[in-house]
């Protein structure tokens, strides 16, 4: 367990972040995390209302998620949407038997005109999860791209046409209405606030729509607490997804140092791995080069453990 003391805000997408979250969850005494989830990858399907990265992060703290692919629970089974699939049904969006009961829980709750905000607080507190999870907005947020295939809606990039087609520019729809719920202005404005930690995600999918929503970026720059990004991008290369994909795409070098350049007007710290050290004395920012791979459990704890201590010296 970290030595200082004081609450952590994680910034988080999917896979990528969870893990870092995890790691900071873990070193943290309870209660001391609050992890701000991207919504914009949020869409409905058969009815439910289904948010991809909300649903990393309850998994992956309650430790229910499947480890291997980092998102969906472990032990699943596939029934229903093997008969959605011989009924006629779509089936490119993998929706497991025990995953479903959250989707229904959710589209009940909301239904019943709880905030997602409050529908997932109640769900962390029934998984025992002693972080708060929070979604950036109450208000909803879709995350588009403009492709050589036309505009399409994330799960329809990201999912059923696997990141293929080339990506020209994002769009954040709704962010420019939607604004930070209270649990996460709350969560910015803690007086002994430690660290605002933007995770290793998709700069541009999963960091980008929680930027985007009116007054995230002034919470941001009026917290006590300093800013520390960490790069997802190890030696030009992303560990997994469309980063660097995307990064050519735009005509921007696949590199960390094109990460840190994006997040550079919020930031006071940026993390990057080993691999990428020569990068450092051209970073915007403090600088801190580390073993930013997270395999094991004990990578993301030692990984959240350097970057709070990190933090800790740019006070
Ligand atoms: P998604 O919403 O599920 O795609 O997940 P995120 O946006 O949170 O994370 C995707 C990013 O995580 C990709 O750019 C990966 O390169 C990055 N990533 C995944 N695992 C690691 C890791 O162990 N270390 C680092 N530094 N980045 C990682």
């Amino acid at each position: 367990m970290s030595t200082k003391s004081g609450p952590v805000v994680v910034l988080s997408g999917g896979v990528g972040g969870a893990k870092l979250a995890l790691g900071l969850y873990r070193i943290l005494p309870e209660q001391s995390l609050s992890v701000v989830v991207n919504t914009g990858d949020d869409f409905n399907h058969y009815g439910l209302r289904i948010c991809p990265d909300l649903d990393t992060a309850l998994y992956t703290l309650a430790d229910l998620s499947d480890k291997e692919q980092g998102w969906g629970r472990a032990n699943e089974s596939w029934q229903c949407l093997q008969t959605l699939a011989e009924l006629g049904g779509d089936n490119w969006f993998r929706l497991g038997d025990r995953d479903l009961a959250l989707h229904l829980l959710r589209t009940q709750h909301l239904s019943e005109g709880a905030t997602l905000t409050q529908c997932i607080h109640r769900l962390a507190a029934n998984m025992g999860i002693g972080a708060q999870i929070l979604p950036m907005s109450d208000q909803v947020v879709a995350t588009e791209l403009a492709t050589d295939q036309g505009r399409l809606p994330f799960q329809e990039y990201f999912v059923r046409r696997q990141c293929q087609p080339v990506v020209e520019s994002m769009h954040y729809t709704g962010a420019e209405v939607a604004q930070p719920s209270d649990e996460v202005l709350s969560a910015l404005a803690q007086p002994d606030l430690r660290a605002i930690v933007i995770a290793p995600s998709n700069p541009y999918l999963s960091v980008a729509p929680i930027l985007s929503i009116v007054g995230m970026k002034a919470a941001l720059q009026r917290a006590s607490a300093p800013v520390i990004a960490v790069s997802p991008v190890i030696g030009g290369a992303a560990v997994k997804g469309p980063t660097a994909k995307i990064m050519q795409e735009l005509n921007l070098q696949p590199s960390a140092l094109t990460v840190a350049n994006f997040y550079k007007d919020l930031i006071d710290g940026f993390v990057l791995d080993t691999t990428d050290e020569s990068l450092l004395s051209q970073l915007p920012v403090a600088g801190l080069s580390t073993n930013t791979l997270m395999t094991s459990l004990p990578d993301r704890e030692r990984l959240a453990e350097e970057v709070l201590g990190f933090a800790d010296q740019l006070r």
